[in-house]
């Protein structure tokens, strides 16, 4: 069956499901494989759940509404890149080593005070998600933001010609996902792979002016600047407050690296004249989820919580930022940093050896990686549970308390231990 068939049949429901134990009515299934599953063993399940047709691509699970494809996935992508272009509506695609999903987030805040938006679900940015996140916009919707994530060369480049963005945004080029990227030349040619396609299309970026190499990176396409100069920062204590034109804006977002941000989503906000007190309040009511950079108080502690995700970027910016904040005691929980490759010993020995420059009261290292490193003055486990083991965290009170660690660290347990 052609994609334009397929199209006509999803544009009845406008819905995509991948998963039977969430199927809406009237919706297209897509039976996608993975390393554990075949989804075309449940075509028949999600057809009984509601589903008005199943995408398959083995004949032996054919039956009726099934329709028997070369490859779903592949069928996935295609009719989200069809459904894009029948959209004509502008996309906004975000990519970048750190910090996309909190623009995003801030991006449709400030953009859905005066559009109807649709954008990316949570950290659904990758060969999948930017196909579903396509497919979830429908004739009502008036502005795209997609988050494209990538851990290799040609992702992006993948992701963009199927999105076909109009305006882009590379939040910065840090290190991440360093094995598979090959370094941080890497990292730049690889997230740059936005802007190839911006510059190939006559799109637009916005760019953060301060940042040399995203101004040399975006060179030849139209790019609309933002800088310090037009956005203040005013404080970072805990949380980041900027000043733009006559407007003081007050976040609910810590850490210095917010106000890159939220700077970029002032941008955009002014690129689509949404009126300053709307950028304003969508601004000041955004609070992160997911354990990004949140605040908890605990036993008159107050905590960092930013264990959803590290890299070496993201632990740098979030130990300076610890640094600067002023109170008076402060202690730091950092977990392995994953994905660094061959260059994970020298990282975590970076880091290892940055977090003991400052003046902390403690500074406690976990996991394997961490545990090879040579420094004074830290508290070294090579386990989450060897540290519950060891330590007493009732004792700490009225402290400052940063946690941050690579997603399977899952460091969020120590607030357990409280
Ligand atoms: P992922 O690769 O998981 O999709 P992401 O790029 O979407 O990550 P976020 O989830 O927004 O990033 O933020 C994750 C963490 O990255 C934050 O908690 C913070 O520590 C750090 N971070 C956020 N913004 C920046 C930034 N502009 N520069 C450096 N680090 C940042
Ligand atoms: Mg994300």
């Amino acid at each position: 069956m052609k994609i334009k068939q397929i199209h006509k049949l999803f544009i009845e429901s406008n819905l995509v499901d991948t998963d039977t134990r969430n199927i809406r009515k009237g919706s297209l299934f897509f039976a996608l494989k993975g390393d554990n599953f075949n989804g075309n063993k449940f075509a028949d399940d999600a057809i009984k759940k509601g589903a008005s047709y199943a995408i398959i691509d083995e004949k032996k699970y054919e039956s009726l509404n099934t329709i028997l494809v070369n490859n779903v996935l592949e069928t996935l992508q295609e009719l989200a890149n069809f459904h894009r272009k029948q959209l004509n509506i502008p996309i906004i695609s975000l990519t970048g080593s750190n910090g996309k999903t909190t623009t995003k987030e801030l991006i449709n805040c400030v953009l859905s005070t005066t559009y109807k938006t649709s954008a990316t679900k949570g950290n659904l940015n990758n060969h999948i998600g930017v196909p579903l996140t396509l497919l979830s916009m429908d004739s009502s919707t008036e502005i795209g933001i997609v988050e494209m994530g990538a851990n290799h060369l040609n992702e992006i480049e993948f992701l963009s010609n199927i999105a076909e963005p109009n305006i882009g945004y590379i939040t910065n080029f840090g290190k991440a996902h360093l094995e598979g990227f090959g370094g941080v030349e890497g990292v730049i040619k690889g997230k740059s792979e936005l802007y190839d396609f911006l510059r190939k299309t006559e799109g637009k970026a916005i760019v953060n002016s301060n940042d040399d190499l995203q101004i040399k990176q975006s060179k030849g396409i139209e790019t609309i600047e933002f800088n310090s100069n037009q956005i203040e920062l005013l404080e970072v204590n805990p949380f980041v407050k900027v000043k733009y034109k006559n407007k003081i804006i007050q976040s609910k977002l810590i850490g210095s690296y917010n106000y890159t941000n939220i700077s970029a989503a002032i941008a955009f906000g002014n690129y689509f004249n949404v009126e300053l007190s709307n950028i304003k309040n969508a601004i000041e009511n955004y609070f992160p989820t997911n354990n990004r950079s949140q605040i908890i108080e605990k036993n008159s502690n107050q905590i960092i919580l930013d264990a959803y995700n590290a890299n070496p970027s993201s632990m740098k910016v979030a130990l300076e930022n610890l640094n600067t904040l002023k109170t008076s005691s402060k202690i730091v929980f950092l977990g392995d940093m994953f994905e660094l490759g061959e260059t994970s010993k020298y990282e975590h020995q970076s880091i290892a050896k940055l977090a003991t420059s400052f003046n902390f009261d403690k500074v406690f290292l976990i996991g394997k990686a961490f545990s090879t490193t040579n420094v004074k003055n830290a508290f070294v486990y090579d386990s989450f549970e060897s540290l519950k083991k060891s330590i007493d965290i009732n004792t700490i009170t009225n402290t400052t308390i940063l946690i941050k660690g690579s997603r399977g660290m899952a460091l969020e347990r120590i607030l357990t231990l409280f």
